[in-house]
């Protein structure tokens, strides 16, 4: 669905102060099928799965499977399957990592992490989202400072097509208030102080004092997998 950059503004500006359930709702309706969740079982992300339950029970759900996440991040994806009665689609590369290894060398997120990513979760997310015309993120403002200014709804030139983050004005104090007042399963490496979660190679848990997201791609440069970077949030159609 075409969206003018005046319409998208627009819409932004009214999404700032509505409710989540009131922007998904809208997404519902606009949408159809031709919307998606993609999330990574992190915190953001099962509160709208949660909230998508009731207002769109047969959402396409879609994961990134990188092949090394961590197996409580397998088991609590399983658990919402079989908890929700959810099918959830799995995003796989199109080499394991194995292949990987043989075409680029043993551990190449030590090496060259930003190809690693590209490979395993970039290109596997934009084949998938050719099928959409908009698709739901768990991004939130507070989690990182590149993502202070990310829009609740922008046009996403990486994977052209609209993109939402009902979310984006909630904090992580919002969020596990949600979580635990639906009871909702969650990762167990959160209570480890494992505040961000993805990839288990490039993952650690925080210190006191660290920023939430300080344990992903620690003593690197990167910060973001690609999936999210500032500039594919542009309001425009
Ligand atoms: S997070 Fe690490 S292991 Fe996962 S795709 Fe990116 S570089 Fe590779």
């Amino acid at each position: 669905m075409p969206h003018t950059p005046d319409h998208l503004t627009e819409l932004n500006q009214q999404f700032e102060r509505g409710d989540p359930q009131t922007i998904l709702r809208w997404a519902v309706e606009t949408y159809g099928e031709r919307l998606a969740l993609v999330t990574s079982f992190q915190p953001t992300g099962l509160v709208m799965l949660h909230m998508l339950l009731e207002l769109a029970p047969r959402i396409s759900i879609l994961t990134l499977d990188t092949g090394v996440l961590f197996p409580e991040t397998y088991a609590l994806i399983e658990r919402w399957e079989r908890d929700f009665d959810l099918m959830i689609t799995r995003l796989r590369p199109a080499q394991t990592i194995e292949q990987q290894a043989e075409t680029h060398g043993a551990a190449l997120w030590s090496r060259d992490p930003d190809l690693c990513c590209q490979l395993r979760k970039t290109i596997p997310l934009a084949d998938a989202l050719r099928g959409y015309d908009a698709w739901i993120t768990g991004i939130r403002r507070d989690q990182a400072e590149t993502r202070r200014t990310s829009a609740v709804i922008a046009w996403d030139s990486k994977y052209n097509n609209v993109k939402l983050a009902p979310l984006a004005t909630w904090t992580e104090d919002m969020v596990w208030t949600y979580i635990h007042a639906y009871n909702l399963p969650y990762n167990p490496l959160h209570d480890q102080r494992y505040f961000s979660i993805g990839c288990q190679p490039c993952t650690r848990a925080v210190t006191p004092g660290e920023e939430g997201r300080a344990g992903r791609w620690s003593g690197q440069a990167k910060t973001e997998c690609g999936i999210h970077l500032a500039e594919t949030m542009e309001t425009k159609a």
